[in-house]
């Protein structure tokens, strides 16, 4: 089943998921004006994939069941399945100019199954199966599925088991002939709210000391004893404020991030598929990150085309669009976004098989799209901010441009006042150049720069955690090899 964007938002009403904001209980999460941007955004995954012109794209016959599905719910086949992963994230991300939340869960199914397959492997469990049917219900439900992976750490110095408050990492607090009882939290959720299912992961590679904390499991949104407390962002509130339009720069789509604890949640076996095997738990993260570096190569550079449009129309309507020095901001911003998108590609392209059959990323290349995605965007950014000029973040309010209290002698209003001194050049009105300066903001300091800005930087891991694998995967023993042999040093 395909569902549609408007099925998928039904969809969400019918959960009883238990979400926490200001300090109360939100009833109805589905319309709150805070929240439903979010899940407006979710839905254009949905919508697109019955677009005929994106069919290739977004749909994908599955290879469990051969039946047509969401590329979101695929497992890669192919390095081509990984180009188009790409160039869809690119696709929706053009759509939305926001994080669209749906990718953690894809890139989670594609690390789990290929972790499961060598586990069992190794340990005669039966993971790998459970996972497979776990998924086809995926599937043939057509969810949207948080990856949940960062745990909050506590103090950084200290392994899991030797923190003070041992739930600091999320962990099985009990094993029962039924399944398993785990406890803990993990942060910075993306789309959490708007997800109907979650796949819990460790956070990082654990040794036998750490065991308990060496888990993978699936529950529903609504499952008993977990819940959610929403992340707030930059200027959400204008998103409550009446008749909020023009001063929200994207009123349709955003982001989201939240809390998810899990407190003494239950876990039958058959929706467990790692429990305390420590030494599998580094491979699911490195592989679970480096689809999520490889996805940032498509969703921040289809985000990137929006703000390079934003940034030429405030030239347009400002009259700057011919300074040459303007055009080449412009081209140095296209250079910057073009760069993310081959790191995007080219990880896909050198994509290999797992043992278990699904499509994995090169590595190597992924950490770098990754880490230059922690850099380019905050100089496209800033070369936005440079065109845009200074009215972007000193413009009164949409309500001003409408006021008609009286100001002037002559009775004109602060509406008229306002048209007057903030019009636009004669291709544009001054609405339009109201709401591309306030797009702008949105996205470089609003509500948007949580997931065009910090999100880049740290979504998907921090900087070091990219360094750390390109250290490993550098091969310099292998460089300083051609170094000796090319210099005559024996
Ligand atoms: Fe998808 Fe990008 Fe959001 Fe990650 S940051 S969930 S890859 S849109
Ligand atoms: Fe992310």
């Amino acid at each position: 089943m395909l569902m549609t964007g408007a099925q998928y938002i039904e969809s969400l009403r019918k959960l009883n998921t238990r979400v926490y904001m200001f300090g109360e209980k939100v009833d109805n999460f589905v319309d709150h004006p805070m929240i439903r941007p979010s899940i407006n955004c979710v839905a254009v995954t949905y919508d697109l994939a019955h677009d005929p012109q994106y069919a290739d794209l977004m749909t994908v016959k599955s290879s469990l069941t051969g039946k047509t599905i969401n590329r979101f719910g695929h497992l890669h086949q192919s390095a081509d399945d990984l180009r188009k992963k790409v160039k869809m994230q690119r696709l929706c991300g053009q759509k939305t100019a926001s994080c669209f939340q749906r990718c953690v869960g894809m890139d989670a199914f594609n690390a789990v199954f290929s972790t499961t397959y060598e586990t069992d492997k190794k340990y005669g469990t039966e993971y790998h199966a459970r996972f497979k049917k776990y998924l086809e219900m995926v599937q043939e439900n057509d969810w949207t599925v948080d990856g949940a992976m960062t745990d909050p750490k506590g103090d950084r110095s200290k392994a899991p088991s030797a923190q003070e408050d041992k739930d600091l990492f999320l962990r099985i607090v009990e094993k029962n002939d039924k399944g398993i009882v785990v406890r803990g939290a993990k942060c910075h959720q993306t789309g959490c709210i708007n997800s109907h299912e979650h796949i819990v992961m460790p956070t990082q590679t654990m040794t036998e000391a750490d065991k308990e904390y060496a888990v993978c499991f699936a529950v529903p949104s609504d499952v008993e004893g977990l819940f959610m407390i929403y992340g707030r962002q930059s200027c959400d509130t204008r998103k409550k404020e009446p008749n909020a339009d023009i001063d929200l720069g994207n009123k349709e789509y955003g982001g989201q991030e939240a809390l998810v604890v899990f407190d003494n949640v239950f876990v039958p076996w058959e929706r467990v598929f790692m429990c305390e095997e420590y030494d599998f738990s580094g491979m699911l993260v490195e592989r679970f990150a480096g689809y999520h570096r490889q996805s940032y190569g498509g969703c921040k550079v289809g985000v990137g085309d929006v703000i390079i449009g934003a940034a030429a129309l405030a030239a347009d309507y400002n009259g700057a669009n011919k300074a040459s020095h303007v055009k080449d901001k412009l081209i140095e911003m296209t250079h910057l976004n073009e760069t993310l998108y081959c790191c995007g590609i080219a990880c896909s392209a050198e994509g290999y098989p797992t043992e278990a059959g699904n499509y994995q990323i090169d590595l190597l290349l992924a950490n770098v799209c990754k880490q230059n995605v922690t850099r380019f965007p905050y100089e496209i950014v800033r070369l936005a901010e440079d065109i845009a000029g200074g009215l972007m973040v000193t413009m009164p309010s949409a309500v001003d441009f409408k006021s008609d209290t009286p100001v002037l002698k002559d009775g004109g209003t602060i509406g008229d006042v306002c048209q007057k001194y903030f019009k636009a050049s004669p291709v544009a009105s001054t609405e339009d150049r109201q709401r591309i300066l306030r797009f702008l903001e949105n996205i470089c300091l609003g509500s948007s720069a949580v997931g065009y800005r910090t999100e880049s930087m740290h979504g998907a891991g921090s900087p070091q955690a990219q360094r750390i694998m390109i250290a490993r995967q550098g091969n310099i023993e292998g460089k300083k090899a051609l170094a000796k042999a090319i210099a005559g040093i024996k």
